[in-house]
């Protein structure tokens, strides 16, 4: 099997302090598979600092790896061709935690429709060009008359946010990489969005990574979740799985924490966040160890790897040592199963492919 995206052992670590002295290891041997198979939405999860926009530069290839390889249909970003890298940059697009970021401020955000549009040559002529925008504003619920003329600083959060999603729509990609999309606007059009990039996988066919530090949003829209602990797969499988059965004392700490009525608070209730490399653990030991109520001394002699509990759920957790160790080539089938759920969706989430 091809991966639509594949990661392949991905070590990032960054150098941060005086001179470069220190490093930070931002993710530790990371592999990871979107089947091509059919369009999903899959979740990575983790709290602030696991390693989450790493991951998502990664696989933007704006930064590279370390150590390890990120490939998209087979194809190592590290070494693509001109015309490979253009078809990659129109194919693979990427959303923003704060989209305003992106715009010009002195554009009205007309701007940001059309520029793709023209780089990519996507329109035979001007009016195809507004055709095509005003289509894309539609899809995700914006009204033109409100949005087209405008500049970035007269929309709101959420408009501008959609707007950014209409841009990426114009592309008609092939995947969306979103960081955090839902995370800076209020609740009320987080629906909005949440809802539009759902569509974008039903009704386009597009393969949506949503990058996220909230479960419950995660539950709402992906087939399928990855979660991060400082830089290191947790658990990972389908997302029924994984938030009705969390196999990882991690998982369950954080499954079991929602729902969250107080956003500003940090997963794992008052435990104390540690950041990748800064606590006195051996470096083999599992990374959760000292937060982990059912640690064991092999916990500290060495890091577990990830353990193939059933067809679609594993975790990195000597507590399952006794289930399959995960083969490096097997992670794809584990968070892409061909055919139906595995469960029927409950809790008023549709199954996949239900329109
Ligand atoms: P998340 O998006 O989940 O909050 P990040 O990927 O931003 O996590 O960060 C993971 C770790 O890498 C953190 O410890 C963060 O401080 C560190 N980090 C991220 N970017 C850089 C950078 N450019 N230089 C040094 N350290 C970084
Ligand atoms: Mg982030």
């Amino acid at each position: 099997m091809t991966a639509l995206l594949e990661l392949r052992n991905v070590t990032k670590v960054y150098s941060s302090g005086m001179f470069g002295r220190a490093t930070v290891t931002a993710l530790a041997d990371v592999s990871l598979a979107i089947g091509d198979e059919r369009p999903t939405i899959i979740a990575i999860a983790g709290e602030s600092g696991s390693g989450k926009t790493t991951l998502w530069r990664l696989l933007l290839g704006v930064i590279s790896p370390t150590k390890g390889q990120i490939l998209y249909n087979g194809i190592d970003l590290t070494n693509m061709g001109r015309d490979q890298r253009r078809e990659f940059r129109r194919e693979v697009q990427p959303i923003f935690q704060d989209p305003f970021e992106v715009y010009n401020p002195f554009y009205p955000v007309d701007h940001v429709l059309a520029m793709p549009v023209r780089k990519f040559h996507l329109a035979e002529s001007k009016r195809d060009e507004r055709r095509m925008i005003l289509d894309a504003l539609e899809m995700v619920g914006l009204r033109p008359d409100e949005t087209l003329g405008r500049y970035p600083h007269q929309l709101s959060g959420g408009q501008r946010q959609r707007v950014m999603v209409a841009r990426s729509l114009l592309l008609k990609p092939r995947v969306i990489l979103a960081d955090e999309p839902v995370s800076m606007v209020d609740a009320s059009l987080r629906a909005t969005i949440l809802d539009s990039i759902r569509k974008m996988n039903r009704e386009l066919g597009i393969t949506v990574v949503y990058i996220t530090h909230d479960l419950t949003t995660a539950y709402q829209v992906c087939e399928n979740i990855v979660v991060l602990y400082r830089g290191s797969i947790a658990e990972a499988g389908s997302i029924e799985r994984v938030i009705k059965d969390p196999k990882h004392p991690y998982t369950r700490l954080l499954v079991h924490s929602i729902p969250q009525p107080n956003p500003k608070r940090k997963w794992g209730g008052d435990v104390p966040m540690v950041v990748a490399g800064e606590i006195g653990t051996p470096q083999d030991a599992c990374k959760f160890v000292d937060r982990c109520p059912f640690a064991m001394p092999m916990c500290r002699e060495s890091a577990p790897p990830l353990y193939r509990i059933t067809r679609d759920q594993v975790a990195s957790c000597f507590l399952y040592r006794d289930a399959p160790v995960l083969q490096q080539d097997a992670i794809g089938d584990v968070l892409a199963p061909a055919g139906e759920p595995s469960t029927p969706a409950t809790n008023g989430r549709k199954a996949h492919g239900e329109v």
